[in-house]
């Protein structure tokens, strides 16, 4: 064995290694990213929430962001949402998601519904917050 091809056949293997790994993390979709963010329940657990482990806005609702930068690209969606649009297609312009469960950082549990039922809904359960005298337009 000649001393040249000798640091190249250690060397070689882990930069092949690295390549892959980069090239992995490159295709790795929006959807794989997400997903790998919630903390899904065993198989058979048809009932319980599906809680984002990820960033979570000042209301307790997760966020995800996705696409470049670079490109200008970069959005930021509500993690229950975008788990609703993954499985079932795009929400229709003022149509929000409610959560059955009541638990923000939910991904699992959105039923869609317009604003009006969003503040029927929080009404109902006594979540409404308005000044003394004031009543929700719903
Ligand atoms: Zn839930």
């Amino acid at each position: 064995m000649s001393p040249r091809t000798k640091p190249r056949q250690r060397r070689s293997p882990s930069e092949e290694s690295r390549r892959r790994r980069a090239a992995r993390q490159k295709v790795r979709t929006d959807a794989q990213r997400f997903w790998a963010k919630v903390q899904v329940p065993p198989e058979g657990d048809d009932v319980s929430c599906w809680p984002w482990t990820a960033a979570v806005n000042a209301k307790g609702y997760g966020v995800f962001f996705f696409g470049s930068r670079l490109d200008g690209s970069r959005r930021t969606v509500l993690a229950h949402r975008f788990a609703w649009e993954l499985v079932n297609g795009p929400l229709p312009d003022g149509i929000v998601l409610l959560h059955s469960c009541d638990t923000p950082a939910c991904v699992r549990h959105g039923i869609p519904g317009t604003q009006a039922d969003n503040v029927a809904d929080m009404i109902a359960k006594g979540r409404n917050v308005l000044p003394p005298g004031r009543r929700v337009a719903a």
